[in-house]
């Protein structure tokens, strides 16, 4: 469903992805665990261009996602049209919900659908109400973002999410902006996608729950892939030393 090919990223002087690559099919749930500044969040936004690698390739189905550097240094991304049509086919759940603040939920959720899709409001309403009856959400769809708890708020970013029909998902360390209280809401909700096969990315400090739900793990280190294989021969069987010290707190 989606391949990462060769991803570099620097800040300046600082390199943080130093070529990362791989893969995911259709179904596939992908756990990506790391320490803090390994660059994961910033490898998220390599993939649907938030970010414009410094060299690299996301191919999803039949489209490419490439940048080059022109002369001058500045990088190109790829034309706009098909940038939007690839970011369409990407579902991106961040940490923070990012919602917009005075819409209401509903109004969150239809928007890339009217927007992006030309799909007719009522058309889009009926589905975003589908979507948001999944998360559990219905009868909030006439609500104000600040009027939800945290946990709400990360399950009507998923419904908005969900409402483009993604081919896959990402999601940026989702829970770890919550209440405790909350995590377990919106990890009942990735777990039911997972389960209904829904391609997924994970970036999680949730370890257990990246075992649980996930068929492959990638721990990154310094911008790079040090370790990838099934959850099972990850956290069970670890062969980097560094991911071995990473595990370690939890053992
Ligand atoms: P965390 O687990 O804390 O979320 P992460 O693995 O997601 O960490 P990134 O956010 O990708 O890490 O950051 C990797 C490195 O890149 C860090 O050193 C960070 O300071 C740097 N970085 C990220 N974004 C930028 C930016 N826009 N400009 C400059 N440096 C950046
Ligand atoms: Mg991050």
């Amino acid at each position: 469903a989606i391949q990462v090919h060769n991803i570099h990223k620097s800040f300046g002087d600082l390199p943080v992805l130093k070529g990362i690559s791989f893969q995911a099919q259709q179904g596939d749930v992908l756990s990506i665990i790391g320490a803090s500044g390994s660059g994961k969040s910033t490898l998220l936004r390599c993939i649907n261009h938030l970010v414009v690698p410094d060299q690299g390739e996301i191919h999803i189905g039949q489209d490419v996602l490439r940048s080059h550097a022109k002369r001058d240094g500045t990088m190109v991304s790829s034309d706009p049209k098909r940038l939007e049509k690839v970011r369409a086919r990407l579902g991106m759940v961040f940490q923070n919900f990012n919602l917009w603040s005075h819409r209401t939920v509903l109004q969150n959720v239809i928007e890339g659908p009217i927007q992006v899709k030309k799909i007719a409001k009522a058309q889009a309403s009926e589905y975003a109400l589908h979507l948001l009856d999944k998360v559990g959400l219905a009868h909030k769809a006439t609500a104000y973002p600040s009027e939800l708890s945290g946990g709400q708020q990360q399950r009507v970013a998923i419904a908005r999410a969900l409402a483009m029909d993604p081919e896959v998902m990402l999601f940026d360390e989702p829970t770890s902006a919550l209440d405790p209280e909350m995590v377990g809401e919106v990890l009942r909700v990735i777990r039911q996608l997972a389960e209904e096969g829904r391609t997924m990315i994970l970036v999680t400090h949730e370890m257990q729950f990246a075992r649980e739900v996930s068929n492959h793990a990638i721990f990154m280190h310094n911008g790079l892939c040090e370790e990838a294989g099934t959850p099972a021969a990850l956290f069970d069987h670890p062969q980097s030393t560094r991911l071995q010290q990473f595990l370690q707190p939890l053992a």
